[in-house]
């Protein structure tokens, strides 16, 4: 009983975080109808049906948002660094401290949960630029072009 309370409580934290019902779904095995009718209970509307990014390199499109990522990218290692919670909370962690350090940054719920499943997959990792020290995030881009987006020098 303890794990099904967990799970909803769970579900309802990601529902408020307008994560995707899939997603939720996946974190949780709660059906999809339950989470679609509890999210118009919390929002008011039914969640969107669109589909979740397929990887990280759909997300980084243009330098702005190769930032918005990137910054995400260094809120994540803070929060697993710090974090003996599962990955699902340190990831709600890492969401909160990347609002709230970067208020103008517009990545969702849903995107930031892509990121970081790249990230412990492995497929992207932050590095540092050898000229400047600035966070850089290596095999992220869609043209793979690696280039610090400070001093600008190939990587
Ligand atoms: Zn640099």
């Amino acid at each position: 009983m303890l794990k099904k309370y967990q799970q909803q409580t769970l579900a309802i934290q990601l529902l408020n975080l307008h994560a995707k019902v899939k997603i939720v779904h996946q974190e949780t095995g709660i059906p999809i109808k339950l989470l679609r009718q509890t999210y118009r209970q919390l929002h008011g509307q039914s969640p969107s049906r669109g589909s979740i990014k397929f990887s990280t390199r759909g997300l980084t499109g243009n330098h702005r948002k190769y930032k918005d990522v990137t910054i995400f990218a260094v809120c994540f290692q803070v929060a697993s660094t710090k974090s003996t919670e599962g990955q699902i909370q340190t990831l709600i962690s890492a969401f909160n401290a990347y609002k709230k350090s970067y208020p103008s940054g517009q990545l969702k719920f849903s995107d930031t949960w892509v990121v970081a499943q790249d990230i412990k997959d492995k497929k992207i990792h932050l590095s540092k630029c050898p000229q400047c020290r600035s966070w850089v995030l290596l095999n992220a881009r869609e043209d793979l072009s690696e280039r610090c987006s400070v001093c600008r020098i190939h990587l």
